[in-house]
């Protein structure tokens, strides 16, 4: 399975109508996804781009599906890097440029709501398409499928061998000693256009990427079975390799790259979360990658209940709603948000709208489990009296 379709930027989606039709103000909304929330016993949340932008990280699209990046901007694609030495200077000077960038950003007040929807209960797992660790930031003993991976760790592509990425940094500093200088430039001259990417990249002008130096995995370089197939110069950068030559060593941020497959494990735990839940919400994503659709598609498939609060449309999300005729069935469009919500707001707002409700009417949902934990009820057990006290309430 590959990450991406065939083009990381397909067109911007319309916007859907509300469902429940109600849902039109940010207070109905807000009632609505209460309702979803309330009524479920254990809810899957998928975040994506929508909610970092708040900590001024860019979205791949601005409110309304707009693009707000420069339309000539194309993402590395993982063959390219994996192949091509060219592309691996040009990737690693853009995010060298970037990292600061990225390393600076906190967690905004979306982050935080989903931490206490986690803390309380009502939210069992979370799923998030975004690599910028935010969500463990702001909750870090919550736990977290990082589906497209991390910017904040590099792996040894040969060998697996992971770095945390600030310590790669340093290399790239010591390396590319004109770069550096550079870098602390563009910090201190607002007047250089830069544009920032959601994956930390960046884009400068009129700089020659060629001239950046990487270091390759010190384990692979040192292990006797690739003697002499990395070659390196005096300061133990990679020297420049001519054509599509597979070199052994090649180190690589640990998030997914366009068209680099997910890895299995990361798959399996993220479709065993949504196996695990009971229904499904969408924050702050488009789903335009299909492995984050796909996930949606499969709690559909299992008559799951699906919820979407994103600005601007969301791939193929018709069929999340369909009654059978291509149109939303009316348990959506009239019903309260309990079978299904898709809204068009702020995750932030939303979720913290109904937070307050939530803690209202349920707050002791998490004592009440733990409760039950304790007295060494089975998973099942507490699921059952959860769904008994919906139907009562
Ligand atoms: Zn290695």
């Amino acid at each position: 399975m590959k990450c991406s379709s065939a083009s990381p930027t397909p067109p911007p989606l319309p916007s859907p109508p509300p469902l429940p039709s109600t849902a039109k103000t940010l207070q109905t909304a807000i009632t609505a996804v209460s309702n979803f929330l309330l009524n479920a016993r254990s809810t899957l949340i998928l975040s994506g781009a929508g909610i970092s932008v708040a900590s001024g990280l860019p979205d791949y699209r601005g409110p309304r599906g707009t693009y707000t990046l420069n339309k000539d901007y194309k993402p590395i694609f993982y063959g390219d890097f994996v192949h091509k030495d060219g592309m691996r200077r040009r990737y690693w000077a853009r995010s060298f440029l970037g990292w600061r960038g990225v390393e600076k950003v906190v967690p905004n007040k979306t982050h935080a709501a989903v931490g206490r929807l986690w803390e309380g209960g009502w939210v069992g797992g979370v799923i998030t398409q975004n690599v910028d660790s935010l969500h463990t930031t702001s909750h870090p003993t919550m736990p977290i499928t990082n589906l497209h991976g991390l910017l904040s760790t590099t792996t040894c592509l040969t060998c697996r061998t992971p770095l945390p990425r600030p310590l790669f940094q340093q290399h790239l500093h010591s390396l590319n000693p004109t770069w550096s200088t550079f870098l602390s430039q563009i910090r201190s001259s607002p007047d250089i256009p830069i544009k920032r990417r959601p994956d930390g990249d960046i884009d400068v002008p009129d700089v020659q990427y060629e001239t950046f130096r990487y270091p390759p995995c010190q384990i692979c370089l040192t292990n006797p079975t690739f003697n002499g197939m990395i070659k390196v110069d005096s300061d133990g950068a990679i020297r420049p390799i001519e054509g599509d030559a597979n070199v052994p060593g090649i180190i690589k941020p640990t998030l997914v790259f366009f068209g680099e497959n997910l890895q299995d494990e990361v798959k399996r735990e993220a479709e065993d979360k949504v196996d695990a839940a009971d229904s499904v919400l969408v924050i702050g994503s488009s789903l335009a990658t299909y492995s984050a659709w796909r996930l949606v598609k499969r709690a559909k498939d299992q008559r799951k209940k699906v919820g979407i609060v994103n600005l601007g449309g969301v791939r193929g999300e018709d069929a999340f709603w369909d009654d059978g005729e291509g149109k939303a069935a009316a348990r959506y469009r009239l019903g309260d948000g309990t079978d299904g919500v898709r809204v068009e707001f702020d995750a932030g707002d939303v979720l913290e709208g109904a937070l307050e409700i939530l803690e209202r009417i349920d707050g002791n949902r998490a004592n009440r489990k733990a409760t039950l934990e304790g007295e060494g009820a089975t998973r099942q057990e507490i699921e059952l009296r959860e769904v008994e006290i919906a139907t009562a309430r």
